[in-house]
């Protein structure tokens, strides 16, 4: 009789080992694309678990490990888990802090390592399904793209995935509930650069140049109204300027040449994106322009918005139900504005990324120095992933 919570109570009987493991990752935080003592952690792991295949250096240092059900099938899922970490230093003072200063796992990426490594020794125990398990450990999901990396090396050739689950703990949702919807998860995060080129000269005589630091400040106000006038309002958009250099500090009465500004651009819509690209090309070149200055405007596209799929999204909410209580899956709740490089595998096949909450009155959000993953999720968390595994390969 299929029963999510019997699962995850059968997870928290090694729940002691799992903290272990997620503690020993986090005291030695790998960075993106160097994540060799993790994979082989992982590698090692899955063997002794007695997992059928264990598959590295798949895009990298991804690691995938192969579960095969006790009954044949022709449907296989694919459970994800990342296990970079972010080059910023941890100041949280635990006893399993990271040792590799300048790193740390600030976004709970070892956590979904070892829920992951929990589902699958779970699985590979039980065997309670048709079909196959992939379980897939990905590189770099902090802005270097492992999930495309293994795409690009043949993940979907090799490991035929028909849904593909992936979960992220979450400061911003109470501990104790999860929280999953259909459509848009995480948002598009896009890279913008401008440059404004004025002519310098004599600050005290600014007749003779086109002061490119005046025009700048125009066209920084004036890229506000693209989420304000052109963006629909039920819709979402961010459009933030996070650095602007020009000029020398310290010199009082030089007009400069040249500003830069760089910034970030968040979308849930591919139409949205591609507004605000216009909008923003428009409004830099013209109002640039107006001042004698020529602005331009170059626009890098990031990681895809994260989108669920309707059924996968509704089977892990109904999964859930079972195990963090019917009270405790939210669904009705805002995308967020961060990125997410599962948004690759959402792209190639159907899937849902949903989120665990680990809110409390002392938790930090992620990429906060002090932050750490909340150890007390990984039953449910873990439960979660083997759950939707056995639901989706009855
Ligand atoms: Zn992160
Ligand atoms: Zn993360």
């Amino acid at each position: 009789m299929y029963n999510p919570s019997k699962i995850s109570e059968s997870i928290r009987e090694f729940h002691a080992d799992l903290t272990a493991i997620r503690r020993d990752i986090h005291t030695n935080p790998e960075h993106a694309y160097k994540e060799h003592r993790t994979a082989a952690l992982v590698a090692e792991r899955l063997k002794f678990y007695g997992v059928d295949e264990v598959h590295t250096g798949i895009g990298g240092t991804g690691v995938v490990g192969v579960i095969r059900g006790s009954r044949p099938g022709d449907r296989n899922v694919g459970l994800r888990a990342d296990m970079d970490c972010l080059a910023m230093s941890e100041e949280t003072k635990l006893p399993w802090a990271s040792i590799n200063k300048g790193f740390m796992h600030g976004c709970g990426h070892d956590g979904h390592t070892t829920m992951l490594l929990g589902a699958a020794r779970y699985l590979a125990k039980t065997r309670n399904f048709s079909g196959n398990v992939f379980c897939v450990f990905q590189p770099a999901e902090e802005g270097q793209a492992g999930a495309k990396a293994m795409l690009d090396d043949g993940l979907l050739t090799r490991f035929p995935i028909h849904a593909f689950y992936g979960l992220h703990n979450a400061p911003w949702v109470a501990l104790g509930t999860m929280a999953v919807r259909n459509g848009a998860m995480m948002a598009a995060a896009d890279q913008i650069e401008i440059t404004i080129e004025g002519k310098g000269g004599h600050g005290g005589m600014p007749q003779f140049s086109y002061d490119p630091i005046l025009a700048s400040a125009h066209v920084l106000t004036a890229i506000q109204s693209i989420a304000s006038r052109n963006v629909d309002p039920a819709d979402a958009v961010v459009v933030s300027i996070c650095g602007i250099e020009g000029g020398v500090m310290g010199t009082y009465n030089v007009i400069p040449r040249e500003v830069k500004m760089v910034g970030t651009v968040r979308t849930y819509r591919t139409e949205t994106q591609q507004l605000v690209e216009q909008k923003l090309k428009l409004i830099v070149e013209n109002t640039a322009a107006a001042f004698g200055a020529t602005g331009k405007v170059k626009f890098t596209k990031g990681y895809p918005a994260t989108i669920n799929h309707k059924r996968e999204a509704e089977l892990a909410a109904d999964v859930g139900r079972g195990i963090f209580g019917a009270e405790n899956v939210i669904t009705e709740i805002f995308p967020n504005t961060g990125g997410e490089d599962f948004a690759f595998f959402l792209q190639a096949v159907p899937g849902a990324y949903i989120w665990v909450g680990q809110k409390t009155d002392t938790s930090f959000p992620i990429h906060h120095s002090c932050y750490d993953f909340d150890d007390r999720i990984i039953p449910n968390g873990a439960g979660l992933l083997a759950a939707i595994a056995e639901k989706e390969l009855a």
